[in-house]
């Protein structure tokens, strides 16, 4: 399961269970031409009858402003149905008393094709509807971010669980039985640990191995250790290099006895800290390069290199402002990107819609099975052009 996504998938009303990377492919291969579909993107988490009509009346009002730009044709014809079901299903949803857990809906429909997907989500999305040949999915990755593990640990306990952006879902709390004799000096406490280290040493050493199996089974791509220093030490040093690599310490002297929220906001600040200073690393890369310093050479910034890297199949992982905002294709047929409103392929010629390039890339990126990152925060990155990618070779 995923936790920050794939609470329940639902295909035509009925509850799916498909792998959700295998899903995502799916509907990043998706094509609607000649019709369109419709993806829709809805919090739930209503604190009040206000929120929960206003949510129902942004769903009415934006598929009546699509109706009004609709023609006559079949593919509108069917689009109005796709609409209708659109509105009946949210209807459906937002009269139910939700499961608590479900932060928001995201719905994706195109009758012509026989697809009807709604997917519960753990993190409330901002309210879209939006019409077109392939389906909308960066939004998806706006919500993952990255999929955080945290552990706060200390010598007599430990607390493991999954941190999105706005909460902290406890895995497991185990503990050590160590019990170190309170209200003493701090030498004498330091001899006491001494006579305790063998038994500190083993405990820290098993939550580590429970860390890893935890890290592989949620498949978090960071992991947050909320702990003194000595602690947060000797569990790094019991992790296999690959899971090491994910780490961020955040000190605290007590962290077991700190709250959720507390806890949730510190790996929250850690994640965003270690962003800004990914993204800086990778800008900071393309700047040498280009002030002819050697450099790996293995990142793109800006649309032209991030399409060019995309198309030569060299990506790694895709990095998207959130506002990145800009016209461009993805070919059904070859599955190249491009910049602009081509009416074909540049490289097989098949004629291409005008889409957002963002999305092409994104979808490009799934294909490809590149990692992607939509940045919600503004970064330096919004300076540089939008989008950045590393790149495989
Ligand atoms: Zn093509």
């Amino acid at each position: 399961m995923d936790p920050t996504l794939s609470v329940e998938l639902r295909d035509h009303g009925r509850p799916a269970a498909r792998p959700f990377d295998e899903l995502l492919r799916q509907l990043a291969g998706f094509e609607a031409a000649p019709s369109l579909c419709a993806s829709i993107y809805l919090p739930v988490r209503w604190r009040d009858e206000q929120q929960r009509e206003r949510v129902r009346l942004f769903v009415k009002e934006e598929a009546r402003q699509v109706r009004v730009r609709l023609g006559d044709g079949e593919a509108d014809d069917r689009l109005r149905r796709d609409l209708t079901r659109a509105e009946e299903l949210v209807e459906e949803r937002v009269r139910q008393s939700i499961d608590p857990s479900d932060r928001g809906l995201a719905l994706f429909l195109s009758s012509p094709h026989g697809l009807e997907l709604a997917l519960r989500l753990g993190e409330p999305p901002t309210a879209r509807l939006h019409v077109g040949r392939a389906l909308l999915l960066a939004p998806l990755f706006a919500l993952a971010a990255r999929r955080t593990l945290v552990a706060a640990i200390d010598h007599h306990a430990a607390r493991i669980g999954v941190a999105t952006a706005s909460r902290f879902d406890h895995l497991e709390a185990p503990e050590s039985g160590i019990e170190l004799p309170q209200r003493t000096s701090a030498s004498a406490r330091h001899a006491v640990g001494w006579r305790f280290a063998g038994h500190i040493g083993s405990w820290l050493s098993d939550a580590a191995s429970r860390i890893v199996d935890l890290l592989r089974e949620t498949r978090a791509e960071r992991l947050v250790l909320v702990a003194r220093p000595s602690i947060a030490e000797a569990v790094e040093e019991c992790l296999p290099q690959r899971e090491r690599a994910l780490v961020l310490r955040v000190e605290h002297s007590d962290p077991t006895a700190a709250d959720d929220g507390a806890i949730a906001e510190l790996a929250r600040a850690a994640c965003a800290e270690a962003t800004r200073a990914a993204v800086d690393g990778l800008l900071d890369e393309v700047g040498s390069i280009e002030r002819g310093a050697s450099g790996q050479g293995r990142v793109a910034v800006g649309a032209a290199a991030v399409v060019r890297a995309a198309n030569e199949g060299r990506l790694r992982a895709l990095v998207l402002s959130a506002r990145f905002s800009a016209v461009g294709w993805r070919c059904s047929a070859c599955g190249a990107v491009g910049e602009g409103g081509s009416a074909s392929c540049v490289a097989c010629g098949i004629p291409v819609a005008a889409n957002d390039l963002g999305e092409a890339l994104v979808r490009r990126a799934i294909l490809s099975g590149a990692r992607i990152d939509v940045l919600d925060r503004l970064t330096r990155l919004d300076v540089a052009g939008g989008v950045a990618a590393t790149l495989r070779f």
